[in-house]
């Protein structure tokens, strides 16, 4: 018990000095254990690694493309993320329509989802998305999200002490499978429904017609359905509440960009 009291008590210090936050845009509060500096440290060197390993692509078009379309989103949410230097890279794969962020502002983009993009608009629709996981912290609750997971699986280990081996493993396992079917999945794919929200009402704001959002989301899903099922995807909302969103903040969106129009 000693041992279990102790990680209660380490989790309760965590939540203590870091605590909840509110996510900017949605006014939904947040669990985050982790202090964001932390994070945007060890995402920064996992990127440079990444930098060093992957393949950037030298495509100019592609490369100028990310470049512009990633600078206007980046400023639509400067007041939400002061301080943050973004950077947009294009890596060379062209198997992979997937597109990632990291906590800190670094977001790399695949040659693949190019065989999706007509214009700046329907890059605009992953890069905001993708910017919009990094202002809402999805990063930070996901790792607090594991932290706690942890936890739980420790807290029921100890407390199955006495219990024979066999039961002890089976007890884990359907805990570790609940785990990640019962708490994990919903969890992210609501993170991903935020950052659809919010990264419609950036594209609108930094002037990309929102409504090729949906074009896009359409061409992704027939991709889909065609077998070629991109890792981008398998976490992502089902389709029909995706669109379903994505057609309720609509009208909020447009009405942003009819805002912008005239002054782009
Ligand atoms: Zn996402």
């Amino acid at each position: 018990m000693k041992k279990f009291t102790a990680a209660v008590l380490f989790l309760l210090v965590l939540i203590l000095q870091n605590g909840c936050t509110t996510v900017p845009g949605t006014g939904r509060s947040a669990l985050m254990l982790v202090p964001e500096s932390a994070l945007v440290e060890q995402s920064n060197n996992l990127f440079r690694e990444m930098r060093r390993k992957t393949r950037i692509s030298r495509n100019s078009e592609y490369n100028a493309s990310v470049q512009r379309v990633g600078r206007k989103i980046a400023d639509v949410v400067k007041d939400d993320m002061p301080n943050t230097h973004w950077e947009f890279v294009v890596f060379e794969d062209a198997s992979q329509v997937n597109a990632f962020a990291m906590p800190g502002g670094k977001v790399g983009i695949y040659t693949g989802l190019f065989s999706l993009v007509e214009q700046d608009a329907d890059l605009a629709t992953v890069v905001s998305h993708e910017i919009a996981h990094v202002v809402a912290r999805h990063g930070n609750q996901r790792v607090s999200q594991q932290i706690l997971l942890a936890a739980g699986g420790l807290a029921l280990g100890l407390s199955l002490d006495d219990e024979d081996r066999a039961t002890r493993n089976a007890v884990m396992t359907a805990y570790g499978m609940g785990s990640t079917l019962g708490v994990a999945l919903p969890y992210s794919r609501s993170h991903e429904l935020e950052a659809d929200k919010l990264g419609l009402i950036y594209m609108a704001r930094a002037g990309y017609d929102p409504r090729r959002s949906l074009v896009f989301w359409e061409k992704m899903m027939r991709r889909q359905r065609a077998g070629l099922l991109p890792e981008f995807l398998s976490t992502h909302p089902a389709h029909q509440s995706r669109i379903r969103q994505l057609k309720s903040t609509m009208e909020w969106a447009l009405a942003e960009y009819d805002a912008v129009r005239p002054l782009r």
